[in-house]
């Protein structure tokens, strides 16, 4: 960078918010429980890490950019031809990837808010508009949604379930959603906690998209596959907006032990999904502790619970800190706190009962 050049640098670093990860703490034991990323809590299966450990020894050599194997795999696993099926490093990738084929300057990009924290860094970094909508109570609020849409909005995201809220879109509410949206505008499905979701009358955004070329769904390997470490993520879509997200990933973006990863936990499936079982079963039992303990929690239909705390926010996640819970709390609006294994969960409970109410 010049020096010429570093004024032009520095005006648009000053308006690019950048992405916060969720951190992690040490405890007065030295113990460090990290609820603050909606990770999964279990380390890699053997089969899966034995496939990471054979991938390793082909570094030298590049990915296959197109993915053949573990996009034939994710077309079968989902019912959908192949040229349905994109990928990316991360779903943060395939939204990038859709910002890169969609955004202009002047275009707008409409989502609920607050959701998933990404979305108005990725806007941004695409040099379009974003337009938020506040959610109604804890849930996105369809109508103003599309109330929302003009005729310079390219994409809608429906986080579903949301981040950080843990709330659901049904079946009834999303078809009367989608009707209403017009041709030109692509609704992006996120459903990276979908693995997550008990609700009967929640969608699986894969069966809405025969009928709806406007819609596609946006899947992730970071979550209930526990690969967050490896950046894979996909989508199901309309061939033409698949073939949009291939053309404008960065070359090898998915690396060969990301799909390495990828295919062998879609082998197995069914035991990574008893440990889906198993965090749905925590998350019910933290939201009951933190309901019984007199706390506002929304059902979740994801791997973590939010409590709105509103001025409390700060406090209390210092106060997790302190005890080496680290959780993610959202300035003056709450704390989302992801579900981990039992005894992470009951570490948080306990700094979350010692906690010196107010305003409770
Ligand atoms: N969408 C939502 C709603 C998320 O919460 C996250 C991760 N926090 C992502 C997408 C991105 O996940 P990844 O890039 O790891 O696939």
């Amino acid at each position: 960078v010049s020096e010429r050049n570093w004024p032009y640098f520095r005006a648009v670093l000053d308006s690019i918010p950048g992405y916060t990860p969720g951190r992690a703490v040490a405890g007065p034991d030295g113990r460090s429980v990290k609820l603050s990323s909606n990770e999964n809590p279990h380390g890699p299966l053997p089969s899966v890490r034995d496939a990471i450990a054979e991938a390793a020894t082909e570094v030298n050599r590049y990915p296959d950019t197109s993915a053949s194997e573990l996009t034939a795999e994710l077309a079968r696993r989902y019912g959908v031809a192949e040229e349905r099926v994109a990928l990316g490093a991360g779903s943060v990738g395939i939204l990038q990837q859709l910002l890169t084929a969609t955004a202009e300057p002047g275009t707008e990009i409409v989502y609920a808010w607050r959701s998933f924290e990404a979305y108005p860094l990725l806007v941004e970094l695409a040099g379009a508009t974003s337009v938020r909508v506040p959610l109604r109570g804890e849930t996105h609020d369809l109508d103003a949604l599309a109330e929302a849409i003009t005729d310079r909005t390219r994409m809608v995201f429906v986080c579903n379930p949301n981040n950080p809220t843990g709330t659901v879109v049904g079946h009834a509410e999303l078809t009367a959603f989608l009707d209403r949206v017009p041709d030109h505008v692509l609704v992006v499905l996120d459903e990276a906690y979908r693995e997550y979701v008990r609700d009967p009358h929640v969608p699986d955004g894969v069966d809405l998209l025969t009928e709806r070329p406007n819609v596609a769904v946006l899947r992730t390997f970071s979550k209930a596959y526990g690969l967050a470490g490896t950046r894979v993520g996909f989508l199901i879509g309309h061939p033409h907006v698949a073939a949009a997200v291939r053309k404008t990933m960065i070359p090898f973006a998915v690396n060969r032990i990301a799909q390495a990863a990828a295919v062998a936990s879609l082998s197995a499936e069914d035991e990574l999904m008893e440990r889906v079982a198993a965090t749905v079963k925590e998350r019910e039992r933290v939201r009951d502790a933190l309901l019984g303990d007199g706390w506002v929690v929304p059902p979740s239909e994801a791997n973590f619970v939010w409590l709105r705390l509103g001025e409390d926010t700060t406090d209390f996640a210092a106060s997790c800190e302190a005890a080496g819970v680290a959780v993610r709390p959202f300035a003056g609006e709450g704390v989302r706190v992801s579900v981990g294994t039992p005894e992470e969960n009951d570490a948080f409970l306990t700094a979350a009962h010692e906690y010196p109410r107010r305003n409770q």
